[in-house]
């Protein structure tokens, strides 16, 4: 199945959305997954997801919000960004891309893979390979 619109789709895609990245359907993945999916490339926190399960009506702890996050993570249906130690965020877009951060407003943008070129990166450790490379711009007014 197609990779955009199972994330797209309804209840049905949803579920095969999950068995495809070999995750169990469960009742609160499933709900959380149509929550990050249903409204097309976004980032957000596990505490603004939290709040959307919570005003969705939607009885679901903080603790299974993370781990709910993790394993979507792990399974590679969600990316997360960093922006600093203390602040992460789940991007559902999780096609190689970079960052413009609004700091003052906590908001991520999707900078497109080819709007950035490196010319030189360091020679990477013996025994290590460059996996990727993420770019956050900072931006302020
Ligand atoms: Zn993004």
């Amino acid at each position: 199945m197609d990779d955009t619109i199972a994330k797209r789709g309804g209840p049905i895609a949803r579920a095969a959305q999950l068995k495809a990245a070999g995750l169990r359907t469960t009742r609160p993945r499933l709900a959380l997954a149509d929550l990050l999916f249903a409204k097309g490339d976004r980032h957000v926190t596990a505490d603004q997801l939290y709040s959307e399960a919570q005003a969705a009506g939607l009885s679901i702890s903080q603790a299974t919000i993370y781990n709910t996050l993790n394993q979507f993570q792990e399974a590679g249906l969600l990316r997360e960004v960093q922006v600093d130690p203390s602040r992460s965020y789940f991007d559902t877009n999780t096609s190689e891309h970079h960052h413009f951060y609004v700091e003052a407003e906590g908001r991520l943008m999707d900078i497109e893979k080819h709007a950035i070129s490196i010319n030189r990166l360091p020679e990477s450790p013996e025994g290590f390979c460059v996996a990727g490379v993420d770019i956050v711009i900072r931006l302020t007014k």
